[in-house]
């Protein structure tokens, strides 16, 4: 079983892909890893990664894909893979469908978390992680109060990145770039809609049922 999840940054993918990898047996593709992975080595190949990234740049697609290539074509990972954070554009979607097929795998489905603007939003802006104790909270949702939560408010603090502005941006480019690929696997019937506003929880049982329905 090979699994596609797709969502919003935000949505939830890291915690369902660890849960689809701890009862499925599976293991998670994350392109990010792959390439810090690789930074890390201090290859001729990592140094021209750490050279991109360090300017900010996207890696260019052949990369990527050649390290899908590699993870494609190990025996162990066989149709055993949760992918995360790719495709990320229509090209990769394709180029993964070519190699899928050439490795004589298959896509078993396409996960969207499907996920309210404005819930998308509270979740991201509302985040707050205390400094003392590492607890993250979210003033919207789970908010710090004096009975889940012993430490000074004044240790509070919300993640630099996170102000409303960037949060928009990196939604718009998210909508722009991913609706291209659901319609491409929408075509292909591979793609299952997810209501993502759901509890954590919620969402995994939905995720499950669907599973169910492939195996029968
Ligand atoms: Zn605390």
């Amino acid at each position: 079983m090979n699994i596609i999840l797709f969502g919003p940054p935000g949505a939830g993918k890291g915690t369902q892909a660890d849960n689809l990898i701890k009862n499925f047996n599976l293991y998670k593709v994350s392109t990010g890893d792959l390439l810090r992975e690789e930074v890390k080595k201090n290859s001729v190949l990592g140094k021209k990664i750490k050279t991109i990234i360090d300017k900010g740049e996207f890696v260019p697609d052949d990369i990527i894909n050649n390290f899908i290539d590699k993870i494609l074509s190990n025996k162990i990972f066989y149709n055993r893979l949760v992918f995360d954070g790719y495709p990320r554009n229509l090209l990769q979607a394709e180029y993964l469908k070519n190699l899928i097929s050439k490795h004589n795998q298959k896509i078993s489905c396409v996960l969207y978390l499907n996920v309210n603007k404005e819930i998308l939003l509270k979740r991201i802006l509302g985040r707050q992680t205390c400094n003392n104790c590492g607890v993250i909270f979210n003033e919207y949702f789970n908010p710090s109060t004096s009975e889940n939560h012993s430490c000074d408010p004044v240790y509070l603090k919300k993640r630099p990145d996170d102000n409303e502005e960037t949060v928009i941006d990196r939604y718009d480019t998210y909508l722009n770039k991913t609706l291209p690929i659901l319609n491409f696997y929408k075509k292909l019937k591979l793609l299952y809609e997810i209501n993502g506003d759901a509890e954590i929880n919620q969402i995994y049982k939905e995720i499950q049922g669907i599973i169910a329905s492939l195996e029968t």
